[in-house]
This record gives C-alpha cells, structure tokens and sequence, in this order.
C-alpha cells in the first residue's frame, strides 16, 4: 500500500490518497480541540492512543457484520480504511443525559433515559453543529431520506453492540457521535472514528470519566484517562 497526497486535514486528522482509488489512509494528530476549536492543545501520544481505540472497536463491528470503513490498522498512527464521501449529518445516540443534552433539556447529568435516544446534527463547524431534525435535512437537502433512516438504524445497532462491549469491561457508554459517508462504489458505512474524543465513557462504578471532557472541563490528564481506556478495553 502507497501513501500518496494528502486528501484533506481535519482537526485530529489527515487523510491521504493511495495507490488505490478506493483506499484511503487515516493518520490521527495528537491536536486536541473542543467548543468548535476555541479550546485547542497538543497531547503528545494522544493520535496513538486514538488509533489503537478507534481501530479496536471498529474491528468489533466489523466482527458484527456492520457496515463500516475500517479495514485494518497499519502504524501507530495510522489505519487503512474505505474512501467514502462524508454525509454531513452527524448521529449522536445517548444512554444517560450528558452535554448538550443536559444544557438544551435541563435533565440532570448521568440520568439514564428510558430508551436510547438519536438526535442528528448538521455538520457545519460555521453554524455550531445545529441540532436537525429529518425536516431539516430533507428542506436543506443534507442527505437522502431513505439514508437517514438507515443510518439512524445503525445507530442503533452499534449502540447494543458497544453497550455490551464496554459493559463488560465495566464501562458505561453514555454517548457518542457518529459519522457515515458513501463508499465510490455507493454503499453507505460508518465512517471516522470511535474514540473518546466522540463517545462519553465512564467507569460503571466510581462514574469517574474516560473520555474528552476531561480535557473540556479541566479534570485531570487527558492522557492517563484515554490510556487508562486502552488498556481496560485490551484485557481479556
Ligand atoms: N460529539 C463529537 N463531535 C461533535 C459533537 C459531539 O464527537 O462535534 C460527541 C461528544 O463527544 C459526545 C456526543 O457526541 O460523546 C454528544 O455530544 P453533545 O451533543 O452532548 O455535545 P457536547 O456537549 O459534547 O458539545
């Protein structure tokens, strides 16, 4: 596999071109943002933390017969994955109230809901990531409707399977943030990362949090916590 010119620089990655049109090469940065990038930092080792993360559970879904990008992780840094076009309405599927939802519904943080919850964003770093409904994306012509739907299915899906997953390392997924694009020859799969710069984790007994906020609130060292993650998601 040959790494050719770099496609498009996001905030915590880069993706390049291959040798094969279809291919594409993700390589995850240590840059560290949240509020839209208005609180941004360097934490060394954090891009590896991430792809070891990110490549793990997508070999868990993968094992599930879910449709997805991933392919397999090359470096450190760096994972093979599907060339897709990113649909640009994010999934956020919630189990607890936390964020945004907490700050836009008044429910208390760590509330459990009483069944998953799927929101959908539009996204659009210049209008804060509104919260769109499926009037919204059919009006603004953001996706097709029939893809919505199975993308919210999907959702869903890997909702159950992540559940259980991190269930059983004794961690609660309170939510997390999807994204699928359009492979070049159109099938519909997951895209991006999973990681805890887009999932809420937290330890199922002490609530203590493994994920971005605490880099968002301050709460200690982000890396410890994503490390601290790795290393439970790995033990049998
Ligand atoms: N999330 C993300 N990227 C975004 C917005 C949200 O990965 O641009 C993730 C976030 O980490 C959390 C979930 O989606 O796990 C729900 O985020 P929320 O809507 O609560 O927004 P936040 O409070 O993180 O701004």
């Amino acid at each position: 596999m040959e790494k050719r010119e770099k496609l498009y620089e996001g905030k915590a990655k880069i993706i390049y071109a291959t040798d094969q049109p279809d291919k594409v090469i993700i390589y995850f940065k240590d840059d560290t943002t949240a509020f839209d990038g208005v609180k941004k930092e360097q934490i060394v080792g954090k891009g590896v933390i991430n792809n070891a993360i990110s490549s793990l559970i997508f070999e868990v879904l993968n094992k599930r017969s879910i449709p997805t990008h991933y392919i397999e992780k090359l470096s450190d840094r760096e994972m093979l994955a599907l060339k897709v076009e990113i649909i640009p309405v994010e999934v956020v599927v919630r189990n607890f109230a936390a964020g945004s939802f907490t700050r836009r519904y008044g429910v208390p943080e760590g509330t459990k809901l009483e069944k998953p919850l799927v929101e959908t964003f539009w996204k659009n770093d210049e209008l804060h990531d509104p919260l769109v409904c499926l009037e919204h994306i059919k009006l603004l012509k953001l996706a097709e409707p029939e893809d919505v739907e199975k993308m919210k299915e999907i959702a869903l899906e890997v909702n159950e399977v992540l559940k259980a997953f991190f269930a059983s390392k004794d961690i609660l997924l309170v939510d997390f943030k999807l994204e699928f694009g359009k492979t070049t020859d159109g099938r519909l799969v997951l895209a991006d990362e999973i990681s805890p710069d887009s999932c809420r984790l937290w330890d199922a007994k002490t609530k203590k949090k493994l994920d971005k906020d605490v880099f968002r609130f301050d709460l200690g060292d982000l890396k410890e916590a994503y490390q601290e993650l790795l290393n439970r998601l790995r033990e049998k």
